[in-house]
């Protein structure tokens, strides 16, 4: 389903492809998750090719390209590598916009550039054991001391904060009882002295390494701070539509991904003396397969137009991150039912796509919060 796409969109993708194909083909995605061993070597080819400046405004360095096609780039590099989708929406969708909208200067001209080349990215650090979904009821404190800031307190379930240049924490800094008006953002490297990480086991996503993370007294300088006092989250919320559309473009592709995977094996496997894709069961659950993941890429990149028109979107970017996880959930688990044994074997990469899908209906926002953002937006 291309009839939108352009001749420069289209040859932006073939620079996708290209990429992939050197730097993370099948066989290598396979590795990748079998040694759990994230592919950060992608990020630089990323922005040599000048991909990860493309959603960024001309006078900061970037490209200014229409963010209809950042979510193609999205989609494609979900369709052939969903790990490195997941790298080039933290690079750009969290990272990168959370600076441009509100980041400092100084915060700017340091980063800014780094992600655009691929050398850096920041972790988002909001969850913690007590404040999951209920994400406005972090208790982190932060607390002013001499010419800067101490942070106590502990997080939980932080993707790649390890290899980060830095984390973007949300911290308590109103009252207790402040809720969403209470909370400041904060920059802090990895390597902060007081910051202790534990590594998470976990049942997929091999490449995205998560960890519990201890802050204790950790000191950071005035300029750590990320935007303006007790207004983190609302800072957060205003740019989640960019995660959200990185989200929803990219797993629309992993869906496609499956579906195709589907759709060959349904042509290959002989049973019965015939392809099983000859089976009107099979042709059924393929045909809804297909259907769900092209309503799933037209709410994507609706989002991304809304987005790129600099329209509100609020309902659209929770409809597009429920459609495409949903999707994904949907056709993995029909992949695995058609593909049986063969997509059970730990090689199969439909195995992979079905284990991964699972997070993501309730990661970076359960489903059933956008549902009720949805229903806000509706009215209700
Ligand atoms: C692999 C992985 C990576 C992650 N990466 C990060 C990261 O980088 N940074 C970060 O800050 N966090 C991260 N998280 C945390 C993630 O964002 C949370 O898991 C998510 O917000 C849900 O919180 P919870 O798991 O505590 O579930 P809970 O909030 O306990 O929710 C449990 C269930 O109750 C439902 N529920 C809760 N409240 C409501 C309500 N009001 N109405 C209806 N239903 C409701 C939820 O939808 C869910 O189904 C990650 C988690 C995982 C597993």
């Amino acid at each position: 389903m291309d009839f939108a796409i352009s001749d420069e969109q289209r040859q932006i993708l073939d620079t996708v492809d290209r990429l992939i194909d050197r730097h993370l083909p099948p066989e290598a995605v396979r590795r990748h998750d079998r040694d759990h061993a994230p592919p950060y070597h992608v990020l630089p080819a990323l922005g040599d090719a000048g991909l990860l400046a493309m959603p960024f405004p001309v006078e900061n360095g970037g490209l200014a390209a229409p963010w209809e096609t950042v979510v193609l780039v999205q989609e494609r590099l979900g369709y052939r590598a969903f790990m490195a989708a997941s790298l080039y929406n933290r690079a750009i969708g969290f990272g990168g916009m959370s600076l441009l909208v509100y980041g400092s200067e100084a915060q700017r001209e340091r980063y800014l550039p780094e992600i655009m080349a691929g050398r850096a990215f920041f972790a988002l650090a909001l969850t913690e054991s007590s404040a999951g979904s209920d994400a406005a009821s972090i208790v982190t404190r932060a607390r002013r001391r001499g010419n800067g800031w101490t942070i106590t307190g502990r997080k939980t379930w932080i993707s790649d904060a390890a290899a980060a240049a830095a984390m973007v924490v949300a911290c308590r800094t109103g009252s207790p009882d402040s809720g969403a008006d209470g909370i400041s953002m904060f920059l802090v490297p990895p390597g902060t002295t007081g910051v202790q990480m534990t590594p998470l086991d976990k049942v997929g996503n091999n490449c995205l390494p998560c960890f519990d993370i201890g802050f204790e007294e950790v000191d950071v300088p005035r300029d750590a701070l990320m935007g303006e006092e007790n207004h983190g989250f609302h800072h957060l919320m205003a740019t989640l539509h960019y995660a959200r559309a990185g989200m929803a473009a990219s797993v629309t592709g992993a869906a496609q991904a499956a579906v195709d995977i589907a759709l060959s094996h349904a042509g290959e496997r002989q049973q019965f003396g015939r392809p099983i894709g000859g089976f009107q069961v099979i042709q059924h659950r393929l045909v809804d397969m297909q259907m769900r993941v092209d309503q799933a890429r037209l709410l994507a990149w609706q989002l991304g137009w809304l987005i790129g028109e600099g329209r509100p979107c609020r309902r659209e970017a929770s409809q597009a991150k429920i459609a495409a996880t949903e999707t994904l959930q949907f056709v993995t688990d029909h992949g695995m039912q058609i593909l049986a044994s063969a997509g059970y074997a730990a090689e199969s990469d439909m195995q992979r796509l079905w284990r991964d899908a699972r997070l993501y209906s309730f990661g970076e926002g359960s489903n059933e919060i956008q549902r009720n953002i949805i229903a806000r937006e509706l009215g209700l």
